[in-house]
């Protein structure tokens, strides 16, 4: 059998993770296969950057993964990575709110909860009935699509816990509107929660009883993780394989389907590159760029897909990361940060205390914040001048932490479209785009675009296509 190609678009942790599950696969089947990864940057990583500069580690994209998918963890092994990672210090499991210029911390003792002022004596009352609250009928009238966030979360624990605890606590994953964000694509372990046993409060005691360790929690269970160097220590990792060959600053600007000489083939694709005479063939191609590249590049191959991903808002996020010297240390209450609910005359969405979370990212006995801004609830961010973003992030920053001193340490990083909103037609793009790619042998979509934006799940699309990719290699009719 003559040599195979396989082109990945793009170098991000899943386009990096489908290249090297496609050559580990190839190697077992002993099929002869080059693996080619095509990322337009000039270095791996895509979201996943991590900075270093002078004493201080910063994420500009992802700063932590939970190591929960078994799948994951075997990448995780594959790269030879296991042994990099490190978890969160206990500290990070101190969280906290910032309502009426305050920090809140969130007590995930049921009783201490209580207590804490978070929510008035109705919005207890009405959390407290949750058990009580029927499941959602699937034939109940809504918008034509599935169920919101904010509208399942009002639903079952009330509105005053819906605006207070869990819309900030969709600022903080998604930078998203949890008003547009639909359950089920968005916290499918909720929706499974109350599928599973008629009630989050009912789930969540059953789990508990299943495994005491885990405590009272809703919420996926694993550990908080990243690596001694970062996150992107992994698709560094995934891009220095010996099989794979990664060319960057290569931008595919077009792909076609080539057309079979006869039946009994499967004909292959050209890949147009920028400033390339030539086009590249392949035989079988994973897009894993972002969803919006994603539609542009399926147009001519999967037109009704490249519809469906270009209607996903992936809307403006910047980090700021602020490092301080002096006593700022210790002005912070030890824990992983803090989520800001709408209304609170801050920008600021939320910050991470990466000093606490990871310590040894910042200078000895500093502090280290990340603030995140913008998002979908705040489109106009997009728009402000490097120093008007630095001026709101350290006027937040300073305020909610209760700071007097000036940072010593800047950096700043804008995503213009960061993380897919999943909103309420999501289930029904995830089925169109499924449907139709099944009709284009030979072509694959990895990435955060359709299930599930967490690096982790990310990955994981990543080394499913690239399994399947070299799976139908070894069985298709040869081109
Ligand atoms: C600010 C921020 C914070 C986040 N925090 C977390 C977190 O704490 N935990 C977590 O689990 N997740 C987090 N995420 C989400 C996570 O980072 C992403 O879901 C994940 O990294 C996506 O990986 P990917 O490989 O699918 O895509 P990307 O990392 O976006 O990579 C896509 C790659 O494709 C390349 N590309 C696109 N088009 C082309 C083309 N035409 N030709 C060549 N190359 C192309 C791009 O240059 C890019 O390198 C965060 C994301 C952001 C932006």
């Amino acid at each position: 059998m003559r040599s195979r190609r396989l082109i990945i678009i793009g170098a991000g942790v899943s386009g990096l993770a489908a290249a090297h599950a496609a050559a580990r696969t190839a190697a077992e089947r002993e099929l002869n296969l080059e693996v080619l990864v095509l990322e337009k940057e000039s270095q791996a990583g895509g979201k996943a950057l991590s900075l270093r500069r002078s004493g201080w580690l910063v994420e500009a994209g992802p700063g932590t993964f939970l190591d929960n998918e078994p799948e994951f963890q075997e990448l995780l092994a594959e790269a030879g990575l296991s042994e990099q990672r490190i978890t969160a210090d206990v500290a990070s499991k101190h969280r906290f709110l910032y309502r009426d210029r305050q920090l809140c911390e969130i007590p995930s003792h049921p009783l201490r909860f209580a207590t804490s002022g978070l929510l008035g004596p109705l919005g207890l009352l009405r959390m407290g009935m949750e058990p009580f609250i029927p499941r959602r009928s699937s034939g109940a009238p809504h918008s034509g699509g599935d169920e919101s966030v904010w509208g399942f979360a009002a639903r079952r624990l009330g509105r005053q816990a819906a605006d207070r605890l869990i819309a900030p606590m969709i600022l903080g994953v998604y930078a998203g509107d949890a008003r547009r964000l639909s359950l089920p694509a968005s916290l499918p372990r909720l929706a499974a929660l109350e599928e599973e046993h008629g009630s989050l409060i009912k789930g969540m005691i059953a789990k508990r009883r299943a495994a005491p360790e885990r405590g009272l929690s809703a919420g996926p269970s694993g550990e908080m993780s990243s690596f001694r160097d970062g996150m992107q220590s992994l698709p560094k990792a995934l891009a220095a394989d010996p099989r794979i060959t990664v060319r960057y600053g290569a931008t595919v600007e077009a792909l076609w389907k080539e057309q079979a000489p006869d039946l009994e083939k499967t004909g292959g694709f050209r890949l147009f590159i920028a400033g390339d005479h030539d086009p590249l063939f392949a035989d079988a191609v994973i897009v894993a760029g972002e969803a919006w590249a994603a539609a542009d590049l399926l147009q001519g191959v999967a037109p009704i897909s490249a519809g469906r991903l270009a209607e996903i808002e992936m809307p403006h996020v910047a980090v700021v990361a602020l490092g301080y010297d002096g006593d700022a240390l210790s002005r912070v209450p030890p824990g992983f940060g803090v989520l800001v609910p709408r209304g609170q005359d801050t920008r600021t969405l939320g910050c991470v205390w990466d000093s606490y979370l990871f310590p040894g990212r910042s200078r000895d006995g500093c502090l280290l914040v990340r603030a995140m801004l913008g998002g979908s609830v705040d489109p106009d961010l997009g728009g402000l001048s490097d120093d008007e973003l630095s001026a709101l992030a350290r006027r937040d920053v300073t305020e909610m932490l209760g700071l007097e001193r000036e940072p010593v340490f800047e950096e700043r990083v804008r995503w213009p479209r960061a993380i897919p909103q999943y909103d309420l037609q999501h289930s029904s793009r995830i089925e169109a785009v499924s449907a139709e790619l099944a009709t284009v042998p030979g072509l694959f979509l990895a990435g955060n675009s359709l299930e599930g934006v967490s690096f982790a799940r990310s990955g994981v699309t990543g080394r499913r296509r690239g399994i399947e990719a070299a799976e139908w290699l070894a069985t298709a009719p040869g081109a």
